[in-house]
């Protein structure tokens, strides 16, 4: 069909540049995209180096083609455009993004066009400056006459967000600098999460049953940019800073900039300074191979000019000073086949597929097995066992299948499918609709036995002095305690030939675990460690339930009918109720004497209801019969001072509770201010 030999319309190079017109619109979508994903919402879809290689095609297109080139190009602009819902902060000095540099020979290349700006004369007095680029949220803390009054992120360079409040909340921003820090000074730096609480803090999510975050970077992130400062409070942040924005011209140069933040109290970046280019990429390559040793994620080394004057002279291009230059690590990616998929089961009960790989080196490290996250990840992906795949080690964490290479397909791979019995002990598992984890609810299942024998004898739950983590691990090892019921059985002549016991000793613990049989009911349902339960859900439920009815076979329905306990923790509660092994364990801890009865329901109108307080110092009478006198009131005792304190209430010799009191502005009373208030003389405070 179709006409032969019609003269061509289009001339060959029109047709060319069309093509590329159309792939550097596409690629800018993607883009577009991905930032959005990245920048905006904290939750990318790709990682890093995949998303390196669009832009880098996208930037290399351009080179070749700069009639192409439009200002709303992703290479002409800075991150993502500030959430609406904050309040916008302009940087009266913009907050750029860095020039990279992938390859040794780029920062030669850069070193010499440095050297060809300054000139000849300049080049005399050429330092560099070379730190570790830290993978987080950059942000500006603005300090005036010493006070840190407010703080923005990057946002599109221009406007930022204000997450003044937010970063309060963590600790290593001063609220007050040291040492005579000029009028205005605007340090920068870079917010983040350690490895080691990334990991745990996913760990506990998963184990709610929410999504974990892709990598230390979007939960620091996340973290600061949400409305909520009582949830970034909560979360482990850290800042390192690297630079002065507003204020800059009081410093000669980057490093004396740097050596002053470190003076006023900040903590900055570890630098180094560096004579010549030789010493920069010897530092470069150290890092490349050190990398993971540091205990926080870093993609890369950046290296800067060190006069402030040359600097200046040296000016910005598009989106990046000239002056500086990042050089990325190389991503820690290899290809190898998909062998199989196993699932191992944690100590959560959360059933993880865990990709077995023929082994790979991946930057010097040889891979054989990698996460799969989910069973939602691997569909998503269109991962299938016996594909080939690529391996990354995401952030230098943990190694990840990224994505399958469906090309090399032979027509035998085969689909993964979550097995419908635990791996471990054979009991069913439970997804729950929309959560993305499978899971084993037996608390007897052995990969679970240990946590929750630890979660049960902590200070929330049973708070058996002295049976804590360590000791639990032992005598699990020792085969003695199997199960929390099994503490009730331990007996002092078991412990005493152990290592660190002595025939005191081990009566104590005894003793200890004796005395945790007088705990309420609500302690008890929380000890279970039922998902979903936590302390205050395990209260609401032992204040309509007894554990005799929950045994008997309380509905969803019911359980839903108390106010505050939704549908996701009734289904909790019925499951691990409907298990045979759960029932047994329940009835051994009933015989033992454990407190299984109704809990007798708190006023719920007194002069204190809603109202968290704090007791400390010594007090007329014991602390415990003010606690009860708070409780009746329908106030609640807690043990540590928080910014959700209401109250300190505070006796003779106070501690540091007072101090931290004090510190948040939280109301401090005396015992008589503690009665008027029980009488209601003097209203709570709202
Ligand atoms: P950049 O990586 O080009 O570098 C600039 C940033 O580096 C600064 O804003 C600052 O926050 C940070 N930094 C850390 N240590 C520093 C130091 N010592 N001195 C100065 N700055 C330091 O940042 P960019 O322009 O935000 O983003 C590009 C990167 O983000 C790319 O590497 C890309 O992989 C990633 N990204 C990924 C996705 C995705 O979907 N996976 C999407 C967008 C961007």
């Amino acid at each position: 069909m179709g006409a032969p030999n019609l003269p061509r319309i289009i001339p060959p190079v029109a047709e060319k540049l069309a093509e590329v017109r159309q792939r550097v619109e596409e690629l800018r979508e993607q883009i577009r995209y991905h930032n959005r994903k990245y920048y905006v919402e904290d939750a990318p879809e790709i990682s890093d180096a995949e998303y390196d290689a669009l832009y880098r095609e996208l930037e290399e297109l351009e080179a070749r083609y700069p009639e192409l080139v439009t200002p709303d190009s992703p290479t002409q602009q800075v991150g993502g455009e500030p959430l609406e819902e904050f309040e916008e902060v302009r940087h009266a000095v913009p907050m750029l993004s860095l020039q990279n540099a992938r390859k040794i020979e780029e920062l030669r290349e850069w070193d010499a066009r440095v050297r060809r700006l300054l000139g000849p004369e300049e080049e005399e007095r050429l330092r560099y400056v070379t730190e570790l680029k830290i993978d987080g949220l950059a942000v500006s803390l603005r300090y005036e006459g010493g006070r840190f009054v407010r703080g923005a992120t990057r946002g599109n360079g221009f406007v930022g967000e204000d997450v003044t409040r937010q970063l309060r909340t963590i600790r290593s921003i001063p609220d007050r600098l040291d040492d005579d820090p000029p009028e205005v000074l605007e340090p920068r730096g870079e917010v983040y999460i350690k490895l080691r609480d990334f990991e745990e803090f996913n760990r506990r999510r998963q184990e709610r049953g929410e999504r974990p975050f892709a990598n230390p970077r979007n939960l620091a992130a996340g973290s600061v940019r949400q409305l909520d400062p009582k949830i970034t409070a909560q979360r482990p942040l850290n800042i390192y800073l690297y630079g002065v924005g507003e204020g800059y011209e009081n410093f000669e140069s980057h490093s004396e900039a740097l050596a002053a933040l470190k003076r006023y109290g900040l903590k900055v970046n570890p630098y180094k300074v560096h004579e010549d280019i030789d010493s920069v990429i010897e530092e470069c390559e150290r890092w490349a191979e050190r990398r993971e040793t540091l205990d926080f994620q870093v993609d890369g080394v950046v290296v800067k000019v060190d006069s402030r004057g040359q600097q200046e002279r040296l000016g910005a291009v598009q989106k990046a000073p000239r002056w500086a230059i990042a050089y990325k690590f190389e991503p820690l990616a290899g290809r190898t086949r998909l062998k199989d998929i196993v699932v191992s089961v944690g100590r959560t009960g959360a059933l993880t597929p865990q990709a077995v790989l023929e082994p790979v080196s991946v930057g010097g490290v040889t891979i054989s097995r990698a996460t799969l996250h989910n069973e939602d990840y691997i569909r998503k992906k269109g991962i299938l066992i016996g594909d080939t795949v690529i391996v990354e080690r995401a952030g230098d964490v943990i190694p990840q299948v990224v994505r399958p290479v469906p090309e090399e397909r032979d027509g035998d791979e085969r689909e993964f499918r979550m097995p419908e019995r635990c791996p471990v002990c054979g009991e069913k598992v439970f997804r729950p609709e929309g959560e993305a984890i499978t899971r084993c609810v037996n608390i007897r299942c052995p990969a679970q036995a240990l946590e929750h024998i630890i979660h049960w004898a902590s200070r929330e739950a049973m708070d058996i002095e002295g049976l804590g983590e360590k000791l639990a691990r032992r005598l699990f090892e020792l085969g003695l305690i199997k199960d929390v019921a099994d503490i009730y059985e331990l007996r002092a002549e078991q412990l005493v030939p152990l290592e660190g016991f002595g025939e005191k000793s081990a009566q104590n613990l005894i003793r200890a675990i004796e005395r945790s049989k007088q705990r309420p009911f609500d302690r008890v349902l929380f000890g279970l460690g039922i998902r979903h339960v936590g302390s205050a859900t395990a209260e609401l439920i032992a204040e309509h339930f007894s554990g005799e009815d929950l045994l008997r076979g309380v509905s969803v329905e019911e359980l839903t009918q108390i106010e505050g306990v939704g549908e996701v923790v009734a289904r909790a509660v019925v499951e691990y109720f409907s298990l045979e092994e759960n029932r047994k364990l329940i009835r051994r801890l009933m015989e033992h004497g454990l407190n299984f009865e109704r809990v007798r329901r708190r006023p719920e109108e007194g002069p204190l209801s809603g109202k968290r307080l704090v007791i400390t110092g010594t007090l007329s009478r014991p602390r415990s019969e003010i606690a009860n006198l708070i409780e009746e009131a329908g106030g609640t005792v807690t043990s540590s001072v928080s910014r959700n304190t209401d109250y300190l209430i505070a006796g003779e010799n106070p501690g540091s509770k007072l101090e931290r009191a004090r510190e948040l502005g939280i109301p401090v009373l005396d015992e008589e201010g503690l009665r008027r208030l029980l009488a209601g003389e003097e209203s709570a405070r709202g």
